[in-house]
């Protein structure tokens, strides 16, 4: 069993992708072929917001917006202290502060209390000035932008939402990557819209901010790529990749995502008596990144993973290690509030198999494993 089948999708994707990618072969535009204009078009398109600037990674498309931004030394950025590395790694990078806040037990997303809390420590300890928020999307569920934009507008906090794992879920029908003022997106292939290889993408509705991201992203450029205006990156997504996302999205939009939050829906059918599934709230609709159990402490979560993979079933855990533990933080004053509720995440989770290729009788064996070990 795979635990993402990325060769069954090629499989069912082979004649549309083979032949997108055998007509970039032969125009050999490999940088800046038509095909990543065409795609920037869907993709703004499918999130409903005015401008997509695609880049070489979800990293990237981060640190382009803090670009934008021009946030660095002095400003503090409030990050879930239960994410992946890069959304506390980027503000770091710019030699801003990232300023870590607690997730909710039930969604896994940034909460809008603790986030309160923090932004009333940094003001009231006077060194970082607060400057944005960057929720993130985890596991494919929208954060909880009814409570935290209230907030971010109070405080003046620019919104940056980090949709990496989040690309296809949506809020009351509003699509993700469609929340903060710039919002990014990963194309990592494990994700839920993946290419086959790195890939990124940055949206907005501001038509300023889209320019910038566009010179940003080729090395600042100016009028051409040899007028250089400021400092930025070589960071764009390459023709390859934009056609292969061309076809995915066709997939992903008709029926990929459909299919996979039926395959979420039968492991919650069938596992909601035995361990804590997640929890997808009224009005939100999740793309599935990840389908992440809680278990009832470490020891049974070990030993469930070590079951599994006696049965040759796949798990892993997201996430092993607070965002504030993490020794590349280390004297940055990270710490504002308690966050608790991360340590116990980081101690109790295990996402299992999901993706919309995964067959019932594969659903059915993870949960059979599931259940007998749980029941002893
Ligand atoms: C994957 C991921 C990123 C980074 O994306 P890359 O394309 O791998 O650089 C950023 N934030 C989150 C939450 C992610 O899951």
């Amino acid at each position: 069993m795979q635990f993402r089948d990325l060769q069954k999708q090629y499989q069912v994707l082979k004649k549309d992708m083979d032949a997108e990618i055998q007509q970039v072969l032969t125009q050999a535009n490999f940088i800046s072929g038509s095909q990543v204009s065409e795609l920037e078009e869907m993709l703004a398109d499918y999130v409903g917001v005015k401008h997509c600037v695609t880049c070489a990674n979800g990293t990237d498309a981060l640190s382009l917006a803090l670009m934008v931004w021009d946030i660095g030394p002095g400003d503090a950025v409030f990050v879930p202290d239960f994410t992946f590395f890069s959304t506390g790694e980027v503000v770091a990078a710019r030699g801003a502060v990232p300023i870590f806040v607690d997730v909710d037990a039930d969604s896994f997303n940034m909460d809008a209390a603790s986030l309160e809390r923090a932004v009333l420590k940094v003001q009231e300890e006077g060194r970082l000035k607060p400057r944005v928020v960057a929720p993130v999307d985890l596991f494919g569920c929208p954060a909880d932008y009814d409570q935290l934009l209230p907030i971010a507008k109070k405080y003046n906090l620019l919104v940056l939402e980090d949709g990496a794992q989040g690309f296809g879920g949506n809020l009351h029908g509003k699509k993700n990557c469609s929340f903060g003022d710039i919002s990014t997106t990963s194309f990592f292939p494990a994700k839920p819209l993946g290419c086959y290889g790195d890939g990124g993408a940055v949206f907005t509705d501001n038509d300023e901010w889209a320019q910038l991201l566009k010179s940003y992203r080729i090395h600042g450029k100016g009028d051409n790529k040899y007028d250089n205006v400021r400092i930025g990156l070589n960071s764009r997504l390459d023709t390859l990749q934009a056609a292969i996302l061309k076809v995915k999205l066709k997939a992903f939009a008709g029926y990929e995502l459909a299919d996979v939050n039926a395959a979420a829906d039968k492991y919650t059918a069938r596992l909601k008596d035995i361990v804590k599934v997640p929890e997808i709230p009224e009005g939100y609709y999740s793309s599935w990144a990840q389908y992440t159990i809680q278990l009832k402490d470490e020891e049974q979560r070990n030993g469930l993973q070590a079951y599994l993979k006696g049965k040759n079933i796949p798990s892993m855990i997201y996430y092993p290690k607070a965002m504030h533990r993490q020794e590349a933080f280390a004297g940055l004053d990270t710490q504002k509030t308690e966050l608790e509720i991360t340590e116990a995440l980081c101690r109790t989770v295990l996402s299992l198999p999901l993706h919309p290729y995964m067959e019932d009788a594969e659903i059915a064996e993870v949960c059979d494993a599931v259940t007998a070990f749980v029941k002893g």
